[in-house]
């Protein structure tokens, strides 16, 4: 039975009494909830890794980051290196975002070298692929998500792909209140889960973890994690609300 891992993408967003408390909520919210098998991962933004990982240290929630460099060192200036996550904690990164691809031109062949980047250096990667409206639109959603998975994992051994974390986020669902329906994520899972078969064997396959990303919220979690290639979500918005957070990790666990 594969894990079902819930990551709170908190983007660009609090100052850092706010992160600290609301890293602190979830937390406490893990803490009413022991039997809760779900993976909680909270990815704030880079200035604030330091205090939530005070804040959920021994709590069994993890740290990840929301992006990194392709190279483990240089002259880069602004950028963080994959050692440097490491350092700070983190086991987790996202890598190839939407909003990367779009407002930062990050490619499959550039997200592909972040994710060797990654592996190398004991990150985990959560690792965005997702179409567009327009795509979906013209019927070339299997096209494009094909595309990407075969990209993103290009030179990568069974082993790892077998560990790391892709993310399904059709960019039109992505904080715009509108969410695949859990058919129309089960029919894209189960598509990439075929794919990674066909392209790094079925043992890596079965353990991979897909999430859903886009617009998940408490009121459609439940059904979304109940889909048998669904491992949880990437969730934006609603994770930066305490209360709404603590339902969709509830609804994480139910499912395991
Ligand atoms: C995201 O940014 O990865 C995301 C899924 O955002 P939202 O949940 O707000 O749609």
């Amino acid at each position: 039975m594969r894990p079902c891992v819930i990551a709170a993408n908190w983007k660009m967003h609090l100052d850092s009494s706010g992160a600290q408390a609301l890293a602190r909520d979830v937390r406490q919210h893990m803490e009413r909830e022991p039997a809760n098998a779900a993976q909680v991962i909270l990815c704030p933004p880079f200035p604030f890794l330091g205090i939530v990982k005070t804040a959920i240290e021994g709590s069994g929630i993890g740290l990840g980051a929301q992006n990194m460099h392709t190279a483990p060192s240089g002259a880069f200036t602004g950028e963080v290196a994959a050692p440097m996550l490491q350092a700070m904690g983190c086991g987790w990164v996202i890598l190839g975002h939407s909003e990367r691809r779009q407002y930062f031109g990050e490619d499959d062949a550039h997200i592909n070298a972040k994710v060797h980047t990654a592996v190398q250096h004991g990150l985990t990667p959560i690792v965005c692929v997702g179409e567009t409206l327009e795509q979906r639109e013209l019927g070339v959603t299997e096209q494009v998500i094909e595309a990407q998975v075969r990209g993103v994992l290009a030179g990568l051994a069974p082993d790892n792909v077998a560990k790391l974390i892709l993310a399904y986020e059709p960019v039109w669902a992505i904080g715009t209140g509108k969410t695949a329906t859990p058919a129309q994520a089960q029919e894209v899972h189960a598509l990439i889960r075929a794919l990674v078969g066909l392209l790094h064997g079925s043992t890596a396959a079965d353990a991979l973890v897909i999430q859903y990303g886009g617009s998940v919220k408490a009121d459609n979690a439940a059904e979304l994690f109940a889909q048998a290639d669904v491992d949880g979500g990437l969730v934006g918005g609603a994770s930066l609300d305490a209360s709404a957070f603590a339902a969709i990790i509830h609804a994480a666990g139910a499912t395991l």
